[in-house]
C-alpha cells in the first residue's frame, strides 16, 4: 500500500497553502487561534465559510453535482491537515458534513434543491435534535413524540446537549412516530424550523465556561410532513448512515498543533526540564505518529474504494483520546498559572493579559471543552463496543 503523497499531491498542498495565506483574514486567524473546542462562534464559522465558497471549496465532501470539489481522497485529506496546522476556525459540522449527506441519500429532489445551497452559501445554521434526557448511548429510547394530525406532525418532548441551537435556525431531529413497534422502527426523521411558535431553548453553560450546548423544548410544535427525511419509520437506519458521517473526521493535524505549543509552554515554565514530563510527551509524540500513520492507512484504504466502518469508530476513539492526552500535558505544563483561568480572556481582543504563558486561557478551555470529546458523537465505549462487533465479531 502506498502511503506517501503523490507530486501532484504536493503541488496541491503547495495550492492549498498559497490560498491560506492569501485570503484567511487575519481576524479569522486569530479566532482559529481562539477557538476553544470543535465549533467556533457562529460569525467566524460562516466568515471562513463564506470565503471557502467564494473560492468552490466549501464542501470538499460533497459530490461535484451539488457544488463539492471532485477532490481525491488524499486531497481532501491535505485540505484537512493544511486548515488544521493554519488554525482556521473550525466549520460547524452539522450542516455540511451531517446533515447534507443525509439530505443527499435519502431527500426528494425539492429538498436537495432548496436545502443544499443554502447550506453551502451560509443561510441556514443547523442543529442536531438527537439526545434526549435518558436517551443518549440508547438513542432507540428516544420518546419525543411527534403525532399526526393531517398535513403536520405536532411536536411534544425534549432534545439536550443540543449543540449551538442558540444559533441554529434549522434543527434535523429523531421523533418517535410510533410507540408500538419495536423501538428502532418508530422513529423518523424531520427538519425543524426554528423559529416554529412551541420552541424553547435553554442555555446549558459547561465546565469550560462556554455556551455550546442547549436544552430545547418542544410544546405543540407544528411541522408539515413535508419536511420528513425518507419514509416514515426510516429514521433509525438515516440516523445510523449520519453517525458515519459525523465520526469520521481527521484528528492528527490538529493535536500536532496542540503537542508543539505544550512543548513551547514547557520551554517557557521550566516544565521541559522534568525528565518525567518530558518522557511523556515523547510518548505523545510517538502515539501522534502512529495515528498520523493509521489515517494515512484508511484513506489509502477508502481511495481504493474501502468503506469506512469500524475505521470510522477507531479514528474516533484514538483520535479524542490523544487530545485529551495533550491538553492534559498542556495543563501540566502551564503549572499554576492554569488556575486563574476566566472565560472572556479567550475571545479576540481581550485586553486582560494572562498570567503566564499567553496561551494559558485558551489551552484551559480547550482542556475542559475536550473533556466532551470522548462522549460526543457517540462515547467512546459505545465505539469500543461497535468495534468488538465488527472486528472481533464479538
Ligand atoms: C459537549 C456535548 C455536545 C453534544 N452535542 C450534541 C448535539 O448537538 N446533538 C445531540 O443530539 N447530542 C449531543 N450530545 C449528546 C451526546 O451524543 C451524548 O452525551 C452521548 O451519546 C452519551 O449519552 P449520555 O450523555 O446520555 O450518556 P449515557 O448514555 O448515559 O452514558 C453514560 C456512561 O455510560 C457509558 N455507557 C452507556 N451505555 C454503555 C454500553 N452499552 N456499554 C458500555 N458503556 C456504556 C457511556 O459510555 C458513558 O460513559 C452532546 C454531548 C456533549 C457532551
Amino acid at each position: 500500500m502506498e502511503l506517501r503523497f503523490s507530486d501532484a499531491d504536493e503541488k496541491f498542498r503547495a495550492e492549498v497553502r498559497d490560498f491560506l495565506t492569501k485570503d484567511l483574514t487575519e481576524e479569522l486567524r486569530q479566532a482559529g487561534k481562539a477557538s476553544t473546542s470543535a465549533f467556533s462562534e457562529r460569525e467566524w464559522n460562516l466568515g471562513w465559510l463564506k470565503i471557502l465558497n467564494a473560492r468552490g471549496w466549501a464542501a470538499p465532501d460533497w459530490p461535484v453535482e451539488y457544488g463539492g470539489t471532485g477532490w481525491t481522497v488524499s486531497q481532501k485529506y491535505i485540505f484537512d491537515t493544511e486548515c488544521a496546522l493554519a488554525e482556521t476556525p473550525p466549520l460547524s459540522p452539522m450542516g455540511l458534513r451531517m446533515v447534507a449527506p443525509v439530505i443527499m441519500a435519502f431527500g426528494r429532489p425539492d429538498q436537495k434543491e432548496f436545502y443544499l445551497p443554502r447550506i453551502l452559501a451560509g443561510e441556514d445554521y443547523w442543529c442536531q435534535g438527537y439526545s434526549e434526557p435518558g436517551s443518549g448511548s440508547d438513542l432507540a429510547s428516544l420518546k419525543c413524540r411527534a403525532t399526526s394530525d393531517g398535513d403536520d406532525y405536532i411536536i411534544d418532548g425534549t432534545k439536550i446537549w443540543t449543540t449551538q441551537a442558540h444559533y441554529a435556525n434549522r434543527m434535523f431531529a429523531l421523533v418517535r412516530t410510533d410507540f408500538t413497534v419495536k423501538a428502532q422502527e418508530g422513529i423518523t426523521f424531520l427538519l425543524l424550523d426554528m423559529n416554529t411558535p412551541g420552541i424553547t431553548i435553554q442555555p446549558i453553560i459547561t465546565l469550560a465556561g462556554d455556551h455550546e450546548v442547549n436544552q430545547v423544548f418542544f410544546d405543540g410544535v407544528r411541522v408539515p410532513k413535508a419536511n420528513r427525511i425518507g419514509a416514515e419509520g426510516q429514521g433509525w437506519t438515516i440516523a445510523k448512515y449520519l453517525l458515519v458521517h459525523e465520526r469520521g473526521n481527521s484528528f492528527a493535524a490538529r493535536i500536532r498543533v496542540g503537542l508543539e505549543k505544550v512543548k513551547a509552554i514547557a520551554q517557557e515554565t521550566g516544565a521541559a526540564e522534568d525528565g518525567d514530563f518530558t518522557r511523556r510527551l515523547a510518548e505523545a509524540g510517538v502515539a501522534l505518529e502512529a495515528l498520523t500513520m493509521t489515517e494515512h492507512r484508511v484513506m489509502a484504504a477508502i481511495s481504493q474504494g474501502a468503506m469506512m466502518a469500524a475505521e470510522s469508530s477507531m479514528l474516533k476513539t484514538l483520535g479524542t483520546e490523544l487530545l485529551q492526552r495533550v491538553n492534559e500535558l498542556g495543563i501540566e505544563a502551564l503549572g499554576n498559572a492554569a488556575i486563574p483561568y476566566a472565560h472572556d480572556w479567550t475571545r479576540p481582543g481581550a485586553n486582560a493579559t494572562p498570567l503566564g504563558p499567553a496561551a494559558a486561557p485558551v489551552l484551559m478551555a480547550q482542556y475542559l471543552n475536550n473533556r466532551a470529546a470522548s462522549i460526543y458523537a457517540g462515547a467512546n465505549e459505545i465505539q469500543r463496543n461497535i468495534m468488538s462487533k465488527l472486528v472481533l465479531g464479538l
